[in-house]
C-alpha cells in the first residue's frame, strides 16, 4: 500500500521554514499528539527576491532528524537539486517533495530524478506554477521512469498577476481534478496554505478539497505564525490545526 494512504484524509503539517531547532522540536511535539501523518519544514527555501530568508540547510536537516527521533514522526523537505536529494538521504528524509518552482522546470525535475535513480522512498510532486497538467505530470512520469513508485501530488495553486478572489494563488480546480481524472491511483492532496496566503481561509479550502475527493491536506504551522521568517500570514499554531482538523467533515469514499 501507498505510503500516502496509511490516513485519509493524509495530513502533512508544520512550519514553512524550519527556523531554529526550538522552533521545530516545539511545533513536532505538538504535532506528533495530533492526527498529523508528515512533519514538513523547508530547509532550502525558494524565495521570490535575495535577501529573504533562505533556509538553513544542513543544519536543519540535523534538526528534523532529532524531532523525528525524538517525536517518532516521519519528516519531510523540498529538494531542488541533486545536492539538496543527497543531504536529505544522509539525514533521513522519510519524504522528498518537488516545490512548484521547480516542477515548472523539466531539466532540474530530471537532475533530481537522476539522483533518485535506485532510491527507494516516496515523493510528492507539487504543481509547477502555472496551470500546465501535462508539466505536472511529466514530472511525475521522470520520477517513474527511474523507478520511484510512491509518488503524490500536492494542488497549491498558480501563479497569476492579480490575486483573484483574494487568493495567494489561484486554485484553478479544473487543472488538478484533470490529473485526478487521469491518474485515478495518484494520491493528490491540498495545499490550502499556499493557495490562500492567508490563514482565515484554510478552514474554507480545506473541507472544498476534501468535497472534491481530495487524499489529503498540507497545512503550514508555527509554534508563532505571525513571528513566522516567511509566509507568516498563512500559518497557524498546532492547536488552531487542531480546531480545523476536528471541524473537517469527510464524506464516503470516492463515488
Ligand atoms: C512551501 O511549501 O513552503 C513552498 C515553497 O511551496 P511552493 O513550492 O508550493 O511555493
Ligand atoms: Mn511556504
Amino acid at each position: 500500500m501507498s505510503f500516502f494512504r496509511s490516513a485519509r484524509p493524509y495530513i502533512i503539517a508544520g512550519p514553512c521554514g524550519a527556523e531554529n531547532r526550538e522552533q521545530v522540536l516545539t511545533v513536532a511535539a505538538a504535532l506528533s499528539g495530533m492526527n498529523v501523518q508528515l512533519l514538513r519544514a523547508g530547509v532550502w527555501k525558494p524565495r521570490t527576491r535575495p535577501g529573504s530568508f533562505e533556509g538553513h540547510g544542513e543544519a536543519a536537516l540535523q534538526w528534523l532528524q532529532e524531532a523525528k527521533q525524538r517525536y517518532n514522526i516521519p519528516i519531510t523537505t523540498e529538494v531542488a537539486d541533486p545536492a539538496h536529494v543527497e543531504l536529505a538521504l544522509k539525514y533521513g528524509i522519510d519524504v522528498l517533495w518537488i516545490g512548484a518552482r521547480t516542477t515548472v522546470n523539466p531539466f532540474q525535475v530530471q537532475h533530481i530524478a537522476d539522483a533518485l535513480r535506485g532510491v527507494d522512498i516516496p515523493v510528492m510532486v507539487k504543481n509547477p506554477v502555472n496551470p500546465d497538467v501535462a508539466l505536472w505530470e511529466g514530472a511525475i512520469e521522470r520520477l517513474e521512469k527511474v523507478g520511484i513508485k510512491d509518488i503524490a501530488a500536492i494542488h497549491r495553486g498558480f501563479s497569476g498577476y492579480t490575486a483573484a478572489n483574494g487568493y495567494r494563488n489561484q486554485p484553478n480546480w479544473p487543472v488538478p481534478i484533470e490529473l485526478k481524472r487521469r491518474r485515478p491511483a495518484l494520491p493528490v492532496f491540498c495545499d490550502p496554505s499556499h493557495i490562500t496566503g492567508d490563514r482565515a481561509r484554510i478552514a474554507e479550502v480545506s473541507q472544498k478539497a476534501l468535497d472534491m475527493h481530495f487524499d489529503g491536506l498540507m497545512i503550514e504551522t508555527h509554534p508563532t505564525p505571525d513571528a513566522a521568517l516567511s509566509d507568516a500570514a498563512q500559518q497557524i499554531t498546532p492547536a488552531q490545526l487542531a480546531t480545523i482538523l476536528a471541524g473537517l467533515i469527510v464524506r464516503d469514499e470516492h463515488t
